[in-house]
């Protein structure tokens, strides 16, 4: 099978990659061409993931192209952005029809899942390696930046944390994977769902967010220093779930929740009159701490003590 051969089969045809809603022009020209209404704005952003380094390789293909598009989708969700659709860089060590009958089968459930069109790409013959570039429509000047937080915001979460962290020594083999509860963290880890409604209801409201991808302490870092605020956090309100607590100590689930990442969930500041509402149209709000002026991210106890911060989150290069 050609380069050729397999993009038709394995993208061009796939349901995703219809044209509408936004696509003027799908693949098989040299660009694609998308439309934004009068008063709209772009939101551009680019994820890799590399065999080795984001997911163990060999593993499931069907579950690699979620994983991946739903990596990528998670900072249109942090943005605030309405989904328009994706480009896919593919570098794949040979052209396996199998292989490929699942990764295109993964990326269509997730397309869909996040009403997301394939626009075009590029296909390599190199180690495995995914590329995928997400474009997303915003309102001119609505988009939910790093920076607006302010003291006296609230701190909140978009839902549970440290799951795909509990779930990665399963997904290395390095513990059996024996009931529900650990299918569960597999899921958060395999098909996070990006949390594009919740960022679209956020917008006009949240003073500022991002998506948690290297773990909730390292990225609070980046709005902390964006808004030139700090950002305190309350350990025992950080969220964890069930599934979690079932297959780890509480002390390794909140380590998990803190630094672990790739949770994918929603981490954004609240002004404290905004949050009844939101609570009211059903959004998964969790306060877990404060905006207070300052510097830095600071941990607390139910008490108000401080509790020394972990290792910041991950960052490739780092020693
Ligand atoms: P060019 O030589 O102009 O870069 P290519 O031959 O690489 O074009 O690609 C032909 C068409 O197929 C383009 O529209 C491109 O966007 C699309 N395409 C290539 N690889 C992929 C892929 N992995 N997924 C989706 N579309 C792809
Ligand atoms: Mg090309």
């Amino acid at each position: 099978m050609g380069e050729f051969e397999l993009i038709r089969r394995f993208f061009a045809e796939a349901a995703c990659a219809r044209t509408g809603q936004g696509l003027v022009l799908g693949i098989g020209d040299d660009c694609a061409l998308l439309e934004l209404a009068p008063g709209e704005q772009l939101a551009v952003s680019t994820d890799s993931l590399v065999a080795g380094v984001h997911f163990p390789d060999p593993c499931d293909p069907f579950l690699l192209a979620q994983r991946a598009l739903a990596c990528a989708a998670s900072d249109l969700a942090a943005m605030g952005a309405a989904p328009l659709g994706f480009s896919l860089a593919l570098t794949l060590p040979a052209a396996s029809a199998d292989w490929l009958q699942g990764f295109s089968a993964g990326l269509e459930k997730m397309a869909a899942a996040c009403d997301l069109r394939l626009i075009g790409g590029d296909t390599t013959r190199g180690p495995l390696n995914i590329n995928i570039t997400v474009f997303g429509r915003l309102p001119a000047g609505q988009a939910l930046l790093r920076s607006g937080a302010r003291p006296g915001d609230l701190l909140c979460v978009g839902g549970c944390l440290g799951d795909a962290a509990g779930a990665l020594p399963y997904v290395l083999g390095q513990r059996p994977a024996i009931d529900s509860q650990v299918e569960s963290l597999l899921a958060h880890y395999w098909t996070p769902a990006p949390q594009l409604a919740l960022g679209q209801a956020l917008r006009g409201r949240a003073s500022a967010a991002q998506d948690i991808s290297d773990g909730l302490l390292g990225d609070c870092a980046h709005i902390a220093s964006a808004s030139d605020v700090a950002l305190v956090v309350e350990l025992e309100r950080v969220p964890l779930s069930q599934a979690l607590l079932a297959v780890e100590p509480i002390d390794t689930a909140r380590r998990h929740a803190l630094s672990g990442g790739d949770d994918y969930v929603l981490l954004f500041c609240l002004p404290p009159e905004q949050l009844d509402a939101l609570l009211a149209e059903g959004w998964p709000v969790q306060v877990i701490g404060r905006v207070e002026a300052g510097e830095g991210v600071h941990l607390r106890d139910a008490a108000g003590r401080p509790l020394s911060v972990p290792a910041a989150g991950f960052q490739h290069f780092s020693r």
